[in-house]
């Protein structure tokens, strides 16, 4: 299975979604008084220009997102307040509809807000960032604890049981209500008090949490001499002699305490005693027993999210959590896991048995330790597998794969991707190139696909995809601004990017995000938003046609010699995908049930780590290896609450993914099968969040997903 870890993206999704979950309706004369303020500032501007306004990247000042954002949230609550004032009864159009198109001004000023935070952010921003956050936060709370907003939201939704609305405009109710009921709108004013109190509580408690991480990831640097560089590759070498220099270190070499420089270090470090001692201050972040140790942290969290969900007479946070999540019920989640969990398990055993063997066969004596796993697995991809991963990158060039993005587009979704003219488009960088995006047969504009390809300062790491205005059609139709954001590093003028296999499946992962936001069909906004265990099965599920022969004909092409890539390499390639996948399921699955097994158990007198232990021998988890996030250092789930009782989501959707890739191999076309394939667009794609995902699902295969598909795809053996 594949992993994507992208939690920044997911932090920005949440607070999109926060905020264009409130909205209100402006009216006419407070419009007014507003605009003369808004003249002065551009954030908060109408977009203007072609196809039907686009954001201002090139106006954007720095000075401006303060006051911007404080008169978005002023223009929004006062929105709130002309529909809590409507004398009229409540019914669908004077609140839910209102709701919908409230927030403009601060959706706006958002889009350049998360563009500052992810594109070109800066110390500066940073500082506004910090001032903004905790007034973000009271801003959210006096709308989703606002009495009379959620009272007249009840009246609608009540009305709606005994007399339904249209199909789509049911699943909004249902969707807003569900909201703000799970948000503890309903409580009475004491409860809603103390509600708030642990909201407050845990927000801080949360970014303790992740400042005694960072904290650790700081302070632990291993400083290496010349003669202990032995396995390193050159870049590495030169990255980390660089980075000793920053840290008045000159002629060493710093491996900072991150995933980024730990995981190469351990696989390629030829010294035991180093990788031992960079992997153990990995593992032991949070966990040292000074004064950035988490566990009490931890403790108190779940102390309080157990309260809060007692507050709303559930058991535990996973019942609560998972009511509108895919999977429903904490059971539901464990059923799967348990069920994967053995065969991954049994992996390691081989994938040891080979590792130890090689070991041997070198003539040294070790016994495989966690420290000793990756460098290992190495050796074995190399005598089992001898894929050259560098011969792969010279036939995956970016501007080809961004070729085969649109190919497939083209015959999936039926859209044509045409660059807009030089110019026609503002972008807040150089860099970021726009296509318009339009339907094949008609012509009819769908929106347009920005793409911000390449690494810089100030732009996070990793690769997302993100919308700057979603389609809807309520309130006339809107069509899509989407974009898709990598870091593939900049090439001298003239030379061609040239990136990894696993690179060219995530910019087609990312890809699939931004087909999601084109193909939406939804009238309202809310029908726009994710559902989190189902939200990365579109973009897994796109990363499936790389690999198909009609891109790897067309587009997989030397940028050299222009030759196709050899079939004998792409055979290698396909053989190697189940490799290692013992360590990689097993390490993912052990935080995954920990995720799950912290927030059932009883929180009053939990010992964390002796829980893990405790738990984790229930498991039979292997000692050659470790939980990819222990406990105290468990970002996804104590920095915040984005990944709470969620971590299994990249499994669930995995799921479907591989269960939907085998109908497409199994189909008379293939992966492009037409019949299939407008199926998965029009069940699986257009209809967002506006059908339950499990009834969409089923009408796409005709049944339930199976998890054998992901079984055999990770190479484990099918019951
Ligand atoms: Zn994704």
């Amino acid at each position: 299975m594949k992993i994507y870890f992208k939690s920044a993206t997911l932090k920005s999704m949440i607070f999109f979604a926060l905020i264009t979950l409130i909205g209100c309706d402006l009216n006419k004369e407070k419009a007014v008084t507003m605009n003369e303020q808004e003249n002065t500032n551009v954030l908060l501007e109408e977009w203007t220009g072609p196809y039907g306004g686009v954001p201002a990247f090139d106006k954007m000042s720095i000075s401006d997102i303060k006051p911007a954002m404080e008169i978005g949230m002023e223009l929004n609550l006062k929105e709130i307040d002309a529909i809590t004032a409507n004398p009229d009864a409540p019914t669908f159009e004077n609140t839910i509809v209102d709701l919908e198109k409230a927030g403009n001004e601060l959706d706006r000023v958002n889009i350049y807000y998360r563009i500052w935070s992810n594109n070109v952010s800066s110390p500066e921003y940073r500082k506004i960032q910090g001032e903004m956050a905790p007034k973000l936060s009271e801003f959210n709370s006096k709308i989703s604890q606002n009495k009379e907003l959620f009272d007249r939201i009840k009246v609608v939704y009540d009305n709606s049981l005994i007399d339904p609305l249209e199909d789509d405009q049911q699943r909004v109710i249902q969707l807003i209500y569900e909201r703000f009921a799970m948000n503890g709108a309903e409580l009475d004013d004491d409860k809603k008090a103390r509600y708030a109190a642990i909201n407050k509580e845990l927000s801080t408690l949360y970014t303790n949490f992740a400042n005694n991480v960072l904290a650790d990831e700081e302070n632990y640097v291993v400083y290496l001499n010349e003669d202990q560089l032995s396995g390193l590759s050159e870049s590495m070498t030169k990255s980390t002699a660089k980075i000793a220099l920053d840290k008045g270190q000159e002629g060493k070499y710093a491996i900072p305490n991150t995933r980024s420089y730990m995981s190469p270090f351990l696989t390629y470090s030829t010294e035991r005693t180093l990788r031992k001692k960079v992997w153990n201050n990995y593992y032991s972040r949070g966990d040292n027993g000074d004064e950035f140790d988490n566990n009490e942290n931890i403790t108190k969290i779940l102390k309080l999210r157990r309260e809060r969900v007692e507050l709303l007479g559930y058991d535990n946070y996973g019942d609560w959590r998972l009511q509108n999540r895919m999977a429903k019920t904490p059971e539901n989640v464990m059923q799967l896991m348990n069920a994967v969990w053995p065969a991954a398990i049994a992996r390691v055993k081989e994938e040891v048995a080979d590792m130890q063997a090689i070991a041997n066969s070198t003539g040294d004596k070790n016994v495989i330790a966690p420290w000793d796993y990756r460098y290992y697995a190495e050796k074995v991809r190399k005598q089992k597998y001898n894929l050259d991963s560098d011969e792969v990158k010279q036939y995956l060039q970016l501007d080809k794969l961004t070729l085969a993005l649109f190919f497939v587009a083209g015959e999936l979704f039926n859209y044509n991707f045409d660059p807009v003219p030089e110019g026609s488009v503002p972008v807040f960088h150089e860099d970021v190139k726009v296509w318009e995006v339009t339907d094949k047969t008609s012509g009819d504009h769908i929106g347009l696909w920005y793409l911000d390809p390449f690494a810089r300062p100030g732009k996070r790491s990793g690769a997302w995809a993100t919308t700057y205005r979603s389609h809807t059609t309520f309130d006339g139709k809107k069509t899509v601004l989407g974009s898709n954001n990598s870091n593939f590093v900049k090439p001298a003028p003239g030379e061609p990017v040239l990136v990894s296999w696993d690179d060219a499946s995530t910019f087609f992962h990312e890809f699939g995000h931004a087909l999601h936001f084109f193909s939406s069909e939804v009238r309202y906004p809310t029908l726009n938003g994710g559902v989190r265990d189902y939200t990365e099965f579109q973009s897994q599920v796109l990363e499936r046609w790389l690999s198909t022969d009609k891109v790897i004909n067309q587009f997989l092409v030397h940028h050299k010699t222009n030759k196709v890539i050899p079939k004998e390499l792409v055979a290698k390639i396909k053989k190697s995908s189940t490799f290692n996948q013992g360590f990689v399921t097993t390490e993912y699955l052990a935080s995954a049930i920990m995720d799950m097994k912290l927030h059932m158990a009883d929180p009053e007198n939990i010992d964390i780590d002796a829980f893990e232990k405790e738990t984790l021998a229930e498991l039979n988890m292997p000692k050659e290896l470790v939980m990819r996030h222990r406990t105290p250092q468990f970002g996804h789930v104590f920095s915040g609450e984005g990944y709470a009782t969620a971590y299994y989501g990249y499994m669930w959707a995995d799921v479907l993914t591989a269960d939907a890739a085998e109908a497409f191999a199994e189909a008379p076309g293939g992966f492009y099968d037409k019949e299939l394939s407008s199926k998965m667009v029009k069940y699986l794609f257009a209809p967002r969040n506006s059908i339950d995902p499990a009834e969409a699902y089923r009408k796409f295969r005709g049944r339930d997903a199976k998890i054998d598909a992901l079984m055999r795809d990770s190479g484990f053996p099918v019951k």
